[in-house]
């Protein structure tokens, strides 16, 4: 069994206490490796690291930062193999999504490298004649990020380059049900010899950890990404010791669907970006509106390709869709279609079962819903699994306004050629990023951001740069 251990101060270690949390294969079942809990102390040592580490990493010039994060992308290049199969083991997904993963972490060193020798501050022309302003952008300070299990390396390198880029230290807390690869891929950073305390990985409970982090009032930035639950959790802690947050709190990726596009090949589309990662994607489309003319095109097109999808273990290279993470996952997405069919009489078109047949993991079939009322709550609680629902609109209106009307505003799509929907469906739909004609919403290289309840703050883009730094003025008075 496999001894994770956590990384503080340049050093690899375990608890104070030497306890431990187990880590379990969700494709079998069995605990393949335990994780240390980190105690108050080694929270305390981490942030006194974390202290030192941003005095020191603030003052390294921007180019010499730039050139740290160029070789930790080199570093995950190396590691590729290693860490894409531990987050198949400990995680599930198919073994080729998980190198994809890797490649996307990539991205995020690369990206950010570059960025880190933009970072521009500003000049201007005062009301006086004897005064000078200068603008300058500084590094927040050492941050704290949380994050989940469901792209346990991408979403922690999404936080991790911006941060180090912008001159931050930081403490980071992987997702205690699939930390290996996170750990895995902050090995292959840390190879880049950043400063000892510039990056930190902790693992245990995660309440303590973010009540010891965010309570200190030492951590100038906490950066969730995780469930509307735990940020508002966050958000109170941080409200408490006035810290900054960037949140990213999943979404209900509506999709708009009219009748002038290939309507097979979108449904075809639709259905395999549905199934990745079995569904435990934030910005996974999931409810389908469909103009009534070809809703049962795109049904009979989206449920024969949502049959051909494999269901099995990620190593095995014939998966396309892995198990869900863990039992919790599995119970919840089961009880919400239960609830969508038998109390608010949804048509089950596909799946709403476990499968028992594969083995003891946490398997869940793909799942399609048909005639699901608005109210029923699988309309408006994130399903984060393998589930998808369609429904017939009339009118760009009637999908524009069904597709708001959830609490969430994360990714939204609209599948049309003309011209003059596509300007009124990507003004009016409320989501902070809009697919149009694809779902490659996800890029290094502009924000990811939400609205409403789906979170604060961006992540990638040069937006990413603003979460961790803060504007100074200096006013200069001359003579
Ligand atoms: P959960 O709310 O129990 O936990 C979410 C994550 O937060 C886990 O990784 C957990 O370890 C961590 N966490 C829990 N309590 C915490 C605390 N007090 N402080 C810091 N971290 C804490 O939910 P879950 O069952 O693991 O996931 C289900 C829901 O989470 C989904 O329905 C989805 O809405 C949301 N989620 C969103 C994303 C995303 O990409 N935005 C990713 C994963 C989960």
């Amino acid at each position: 069994m496999r001894r994770e251990t956590m990384l503080i101060d340049g050093l690899w270690v375990g608890s104070g206490s030497s306890a431990t949390l187990d880590i379990d294969d969700p494709a079998t079942g069995e605990i393949i490796a335990t994780a240390p809990a980190a105690t108050a102390q080694d929270l305390e040592r981490a942030m006194a690291a974390a202290e030192r580490g941003f005095i020191e990493w603030r003052r390294t010039v921007a180019w010499d930062r730039s050139e740290k994060l160029r070789q930790a992308a080199r570093n995950i290049v190396a590691d590729r193999e290693i860490i894409a199969s531990l987050l198949t083991e400990e995680q599930g997904k198919p073994l080729a999504q998980a190198r994809a993963e890797v490649d996307t972490c990539v991205e995020q060193f690369e990206w950010f490298a570059d960025e880190a020798r933009r970072i521009y501050g500003r000049t201007v022309d005062a009301t006086h004649r004897d005064l000078r302003i200068e603008v300058r952008r500084e590094p927040i300070g050492p941050v704290a990020a949380f994050t989940p299990w469901n792209f346990p390396i991408m979403l922690a390198a999404r936080k991790m380059a911006p941060a180090l880029a912008a001159g931050c230290s930081i403490i980071l807390t992987p997702a205690i049900e699939a930390p290996s690869a996170c750990l895995a891929m902050v090995r292959a950073i840390q190879r880049a010899e950043f400063p000892a305390g510039v990056v930190n990985a902790v693992t245990g409970d995660p309440a303590l950890i973010s009540e010891t982090l965010i309570g200190s009032g030492r951590i100038r930035k906490v950066s969730l990404t995780g469930s509307i639950r735990v940020g508002k959790l966050l958000m109170k802690l941080a409200a408490d010791s006035m810290t900054n947050v960037s949140m990213e709190l999943g979404g209900h990726g509506p999709v708009i669907v009219w009748d002038d596009v290939d309507v097979e090949a979108v449904a075809r589309l639709s259905a395999r970006t549905k199934f990745r990662n079995a569904g435990q994607v934030c910005v996974s489309p999931t409810r389908f509106y469909v103009r009534s003319s070809v809703i049962d095109e795109f049904t009979r097109a989206f449920l024969a390709e949502t049959a051909s999808i494999r269901v099995g273990d990620g190593r095995h290279a014939e998966t396309a869709m892995g198990p869900l993470a863990s039992t919790r996952r599995l119970d919840e997405v089961d009880r919400l279609v239960h609830d969508a069919v038998e109390t608010h009489g949804a048509a089950l078109a596909a799946g709403g079962r476990r499968i028992r047949s594969i083995g003891t993991g946490h398997y869940y079939e793909p799942t399609v819903l048909l005639d699901v009322p608005d109210a029923a709550p699988i309309m408006s609680t994130e399903p984060f699994g393998p589930v998808a629902m369609i429904a017939a609109v009339e009118s760009l209106d009637e999908a524009i306004t069904r597709a708001n009307a959830t609490p969430y505003g994360l990714a939204a799509y609209v599948f049309t050629r003309d011209v003059e929907r596509i300007r009124k469906a990507s003004e009016n739909v409320e989501a902070g990023m809009v697919g149009v004609n694809n779902y490659l919403v996800s890029t290094a290289v502009a924000p990811f951001s939400g609205v409403k309840a789906s979170g604060i703050g961006a992540e990638n883009g040069t937006e990413a740069m603003d979460s961790y730094t803060t504007a100074k003025t200096v006013v200069v008075g001359v003579t």
